[in-house]
């Protein structure tokens, strides 16, 4: 690898004897990782425990994810392995079995916001927000197979999040960064380092943070991490927030043998030290502040008695939702305890979901929406079909499989249990309600 020379210097400069032992981890593997889904048990077959996550494993060897049908069930996530500190530090700072408000403000693709989700309770609103709309797509995905249901997915930029000043328990802010930490994996974001890109980044995220600052609650948690680790972005950073803004650091209890180094304002998590890639994370509290947002009701139109005995069938404990019809008719489901929060979000903000989509009326029918079939909140005992592995990679191909049904209607199709999605049975026929644009492209042989 031909780092950058100014890459090398700096990094010489602050490892000093430990320079070569990092150089020499970056020729090795890049370690495979994944994180399972606590709604979603599977028998994944799974490897050496990460240390600092309970539900994180490394594999052996990489396999081809996409031929795994658990994986499009959501059974788990391929997550780099240090970044999932981010639970640890939340397990430690944040009390979570309160219903809390969560925001993911740089969320896309969805790794940590899934691993939000998986720490929440059932009371929890969790807000994912990516600025770059060609992102939010593949964030939307992520967060449809994980399964939990309370999250809205927002495209703001941080700066137009300002109504919501105060509304947040914890804001998490991965930050868009400069990479280091991703040289091994990712070459391309070394040949994208320069000491300029670095500057820029390091103002990104300075920007960022401001915004950040401002949405969290009195006496909330802010978290702050990277992928690189440049003292510009990191340190700098984190010390510039607790000079411009009402936050201290707190410091979290980290076994020594977890290799993980005790930087100033934050914990760097260096390839040379941990089995993982380059990371940093520092927590914040919030000392003061005002929660001064506004409570606001939006004014949803509700799915009238009738329509909502139609859900009933799919809906495991539908008296604990509200279920609303958006413009374009599609059914939203938002559990009622959080009627009100839903409601701020969904008022201070333009370009948002409003809640789980869970299917459309069609005459007297409600037809489901795959987002349902993988959630938390469907019901379990629907009428289902269990297809082997070369079956349920054909019905997410699209393609025809064999299959004896006795039922008629909607169906879900599982692979060990886990739901993949609807089929629908008319007599002999059995349609594919599997979306387009989920469906495996590969070749299969
Ligand atoms: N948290 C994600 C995960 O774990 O899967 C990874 C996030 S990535 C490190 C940083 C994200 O910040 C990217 O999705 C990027 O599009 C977004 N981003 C880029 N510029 C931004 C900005 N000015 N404000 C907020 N987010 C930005």
């Amino acid at each position: 690898m031909n780092f950058p020379e100014a890459f090398t210097q700096q990094i010489k400069t602050r490892l000093g004897d430990q320079y070569q032992a990092f150089i020499d981890s970056l020729q090795t593997e890049s370690p495979t990782s994944i994180r399972l889904n606590p709604f979603k048990k599977s028998s994944t077959p799974t490897g050496e425990a990460i240390p600092w996550h309970s539900e994180g494993y490394y594999l052996s060897e990489r396999p081809v994810f996409t031929l795994d049908p658990a994986f499009h069930a959501g059974a788990y996530y391929v997550q780099e392995a240090s970044s999932m500190f981010v639970a640890e530090a939340v397990k430690q700072t944040v009390n979570l079995s309160k219903p809390l408000k969560v925001l993911d403000l740089c969320a896309a693709p969805g790794g940590k916001t899934t691993l939000l989700a998986s720490l929440l309770n059932q009371n929890s609103l969790l807000v994912a927000n990516e600025v770059i709309k060609s992102r939010v797509g593949i964030l939307k995905e992520n967060l449809e197979k994980w399964g939990f249901s309370n999250y809205i997915v927002a495209n703001h930029d941080p700066e137009e999040m300002v109504e919501l000043e105060g509304f947040f328990d914890v804001v998490l802010v991965d930050a868009p960064c400069s990479g280091e930490g991703l040289f091994r994996k990712d070459p391309k974001a070394m040949n994208e380092w320069s000491e300029n890109s670095v500057n820029i980044c390091s103002a990104r995220q300075k920007r960022i943070l401001q915004a950040a600052a401002m949405l969290v609650a009195p006496k909330g948690i802010l978290i702050y991490s990277t992928c690189t680790y440049n003292e510009k972005e990191n340190q700098q950073n984190t010390q510039w927030l607790t000079q411009v803004a009402d936050f201290e650091e707190i410091k979290l209890n980290i076994p020594s043998d977890w290799n993980i180094d005790d930087s100033r304002n934050g914990y760097q998590f260096f390839p040379h030290r941990v089995k993982g890639e380059g990371f940093f994370l520092s927590v914040f509290k919030k000392k003061f502040g005002d929660d001064n947002y506004i409570q606001a009701k939006v004014k949803l139109n509700r799915l009238r008695n009738r329509e909502t005995a139609l859900l009933e069938p799919f809906i495991e404990n539908i008296e604990d939702f509200d279920f609303f019809l958006k413009p374009d008719s599609s059914i939203v489901a938002i559990p009622n305890e959080l009627a009100a929060e839903y409601g701020t979000v969904m008022r201070a903000l333009d370009r948002r979901s409003s809640g789980i989509e869970i299917g459309t009326i069609k005459g007297t029918d409600f037809v489901p929406t795959h987002a349902l079939a993988l959630s938390s909140i469907i019901k379990k005992d629907l009428p289902a079909i269990e297809l082997l592995k070369e079956d349920a990679l054909k019905f997410l191909k699209r393609e025809n499989f064999e299959a004896d049904l006795a039922q008629s209607g909607w169906v879900l199709v599982r692979y060990e249990g886990l739901n993949l999605g609807w089929i629908k049975v008319i007599g002999d026929r059995i349609n594919n309600y599997l979306p387009k644009e989920w469906r495996i492209r590969m070749d299969i042989e």
